[in-house]
């Protein structure tokens, strides 16, 4: 049916690879190209099929990469190497004439601070070439949004409230490890939080707010508001939204350990200058810390990702929660990686499904609740990523 190109060849990228090994009918031919072409070429070892090709590419070099794209005439561009490439494999992609999907928000390297507008202002760009680019195909951003779509398109006639929550309790067996690209996940982690009430966006001190919620088949964990970019985006396409917020869990040792590196620097972002070599502290610790794709192995326990809504259905107050539950093992087991990489490839993949489908396919930027998610969350199941619902419920939030 098509060809794909993923750029990047971390966590993520090695589960979009491998569920793409499942879908030979849709996925004829694959390329892997990122930085390190030894890490792609692992990945397919692993796969072991002969339409798994790989490349060594810069991704911030557009003329380098639109060079590589139009050498492989791919029909869609997966970009899960990390949010400070958004910008310039979307041009790229606008030089090849090639469509553009990826699963984190644009962020600046100097600045830890995301927002839509970026990406956004392409869409001329996109519907004038003709080309289609998904913005945020992971869990969350991606499934999250997908999931109030759904809930908007069958549930209710409005939503009010929404509440994201994000709870992984499994452990690993490391003292402090980050489940994705810890210099991503560290600054998203220690940003300012942040939600939207009554058409007004309220900022909050990293962490200050936080309360148990009940996680199904988990239990009971304490959660921190956080912003998270997908809060951006569904509050622009559904204008009824009243309250928006993201919740996510972490254990108290992450955060004690957390605190200690933010106290003595680690953290930093402001490079300085250690023995005559410039070092930015944060890419030290990275270096410094477990890669989050060696986490796997011994990696136990589940993580649920859901959406809890509060509106209106036929002039009736209703409630609705939507969520999938991950097990760290079986995410091993299928494809050699945690089960935070697994919730965020998977849906990448199935995300370029539906675009190579014609599914998912209109020229300008979208973020993934202005598709239809119908046959997204009919597809999803079958690569390994089940959910759930109730519906007129005591949503957990509020117990
Ligand atoms: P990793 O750090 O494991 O992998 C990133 C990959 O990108 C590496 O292979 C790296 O190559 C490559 N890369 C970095 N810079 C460049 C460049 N200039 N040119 C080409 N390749 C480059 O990240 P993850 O797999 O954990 O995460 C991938 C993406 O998924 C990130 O954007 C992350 O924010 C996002 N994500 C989204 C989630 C969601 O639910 N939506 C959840 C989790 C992650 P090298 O190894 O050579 O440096």
């Amino acid at each position: 049916m098509g060809r794909a190109m993923i750029i990047g060849a971390g966590g993520v990228a090695t589960v979009a690879a491998c569920k793409m090994a499942e879908a030979p009918e849709v996925f004829e031919e694959v390329m892997i190209a990122s930085r390190t072409k030894e890490k792609c070429d692992n990945i397919i070892k692993k796969i072991n099929k002969p339409n798994f090709h790989s490349a060594q590419v810069d991704a911030m070099k557009i003329d380098e990469l639109s060079a590589l794209i139009k050498e492989f005439k791919p029909d869609l561009v997966l970009n899960l190497a990390l949010p400070y490439q958004d910008l310039a494999i979307m041009e790229a992609c606008l030089k090849a004439g090639v469509s553009y999907l990826d699963t984190a928000n644009y962020e600046s390297p100097d600045n830890p601070h995301f927002e839509y507008k970026y990406q956004w202002a392409y869409d001329d760009k996109f519907k004038s070439a003709g080309l289609t680019a998904i913005l945020g195909c992971g869990f969350d951003p991606g499934v999250s949004q997908i999931f109030t779509a759904y809930a908007a398109k069958h549930y209710f006639d409005e939503i009010h409230n929404l509440d994201i929550v994000d709870c992984n309790a499994g452990d690993h067996g490391k003292y402090f490890a980050t489940n994705f690209n810890p210099e991503i996940n560290i600054r998203e982690i220690t940003a300012k939080g942040k939600y939207y009430e009554n058409g007004k966006w309220i900022e909050t001190e990293p962490l200050t707010i936080h309360r148990p919620i009940d996680y199904p088949e988990i239990g009971e964990k304490e959660s921190y508001l956080l912003h998270h970019e997908e809060l951006e985006s569904l509050v622009k396409n559904f204008p009824s939204i009243k309250r928006a917020r993201f919740w996510m869990t972490f254990s108290q040792r992450y955060l004690t350990a957390l605190e200690v590196l933010q106290e003595v620097g680690m953290t930093s972002i402001e490079p300085i200058n250690y023995e005559g070599k410039e070092i930015v502290p944060l890419q030290f610790l990275k270096a410094l810390l477990p890669d989050p794709s060696s986490l796997g192995q011994n990696y136990k326990g589940k993580a649920c990702i859901g959406v809890q809504l509060k509106g209106l259905y036929q002039n009736k107050e209703r409630t609705y929660f939507i969520w999938s539950i991950f097990d760290h093992e079986k995410a091993y087991k299928e494809t050699g990686t945690q089960a935070v990489a697994y919730s965020t490839g998977i849906p990448a993949m199935v995300g370029a499904i539906m675009y190579l489908k014609g599914l998912w396919k209109k020229p300008g930027v979208y973020n993934v609740e202005e598709f239809d998610p119908d046959p997204f969350l009919e597809t999803m199941p079958k690569f390994g990523i089940d959910w759930h619902e109730a519906i007129d419920i005591v949503l957990p939030i509020d117990k």
